[in-house]
């Protein structure tokens, strides 16, 4: 940890980062909101190996949170954030606070429509205007070489890809594949609203999420397996689905019959305080 930096302000970030190009270095950006766990370990891993000078940032951004969601309670934990951080290869946190991101005034929204609709977009409204407005801010105030973006966000990466495409903005976007538990179930931050009795409920979510990828690869029909996927969710012990859905792995298009396209399984359900979401491939 002796070297590790933290920056509060973008003039400090962009400081180091202008000192660090000086020295012909390459710069990876990792983007989280804290609260980290080995999925955000392998994202910092991932940009040490491809980059020669690692930033994640640590900012519970206000504005992708609804009304009702869990702003106020989500976990922060900077101190050990950034211990993570520094032993995953990580050479600094940019850690601003919501005055440095949005300061008065600040009137300027980021929008990608279409892939924003659906999924997340049509139970969370306005949830992914405002990761592209964080996420556009960020890229812009590091200007790093490439920026590493979880898969089991999957819509998320979709959805920055396209911005960052659309707004040429020069980041290479690169997803990393989810880390799971050894029973499959991808980590969250949110996991730890789970008691060990929900967890043990949570593990089931994967498991029959890989079970209606396998039947839907095997001809079955996405509509008919999704729901009985959404049923076998309800009876391991959720309280509500958002939705099981099988839609093209791009551009996020609702299949029902998989053939030679790229699919995914994408869920999302309530369990406990946690709301959780996974996607698989259709393969
Ligand atoms: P968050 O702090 O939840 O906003 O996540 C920050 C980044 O970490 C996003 O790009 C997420 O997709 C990624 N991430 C979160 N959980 C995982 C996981 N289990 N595996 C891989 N990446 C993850």
């Amino acid at each position: 940890m002796t070297d590790f930096l933290t920056f509060r302000t973008v003039d400090e970030m962009r400081t180091q980062v202008a000192t660090w190009r000086a020295d012909g270095l390459t710069i990876g950006l990792v983007p989280t909101m804290g609260g980290l766990h080995s999925g955000h370990q392998k994202l910092v891993t991932r940009a040490a190996k491809k980059c020669d000078r690692v930033i994640a940032t640590i900012f519970v951004n206000p504005t992708q949170f609804g009304a009702g969601e869990d702003l106020d309670s989500y976990p922060r934990t900077e101190k050990a954030d950034c211990e993570i951080i520094a032993d995953a290869g990580g050479n600094a946190a940019f850690v601003p606070n919501v005055s440095e991101m949005y300061p008065d005034g600040f009137a300027t929204t980021v929008k990608v429509s279409g892939l924003t609709d659906m999924l997340c977009g049509a139970t969370r409204p306005g949830h992914f205007d405002g990761v592209t407005q964080v996420v556009s801010k960020l890229l812009n105030q590091a200007g790093a070489d490439m920026a590493f973006f979880g898969e089991k966000d999957w819509q998320q990466l979709a959805v920055i890809r396209r911005m960052a495409r659309d707004l040429d903005i020069p980041t290479k976007i690169m997803g990393v594949p989810t880390v799971r538990d050894d029973f499959g179930l991808a980590l969250s931050s949110r996991n730890g609203y789970l008691d060990a009795a929900q967890i043990e409920v949570a593990r089931q979510f994967n498991v029959i999420l890989r079970k209606t990828a396998y039947d839907i690869a095997s001809g079955g029909l996405a509509t008919d397996e999704c729901a009985k996927a959404g049923q076998a969710i309800l009876d391991a012990g959720f309280e509500r689905i958002d939705y099981v859905e099988c839609r093209d792995a791009h551009y996020l298009e609702l299949i029902d019959r998989v053939e030679d396209q790229e699919c995914r399984i994408f869920a999302a359900a309530y369990l406990g305080r946690a709301r959780l979401i996974d996607n698989h491939s259709v393969s």
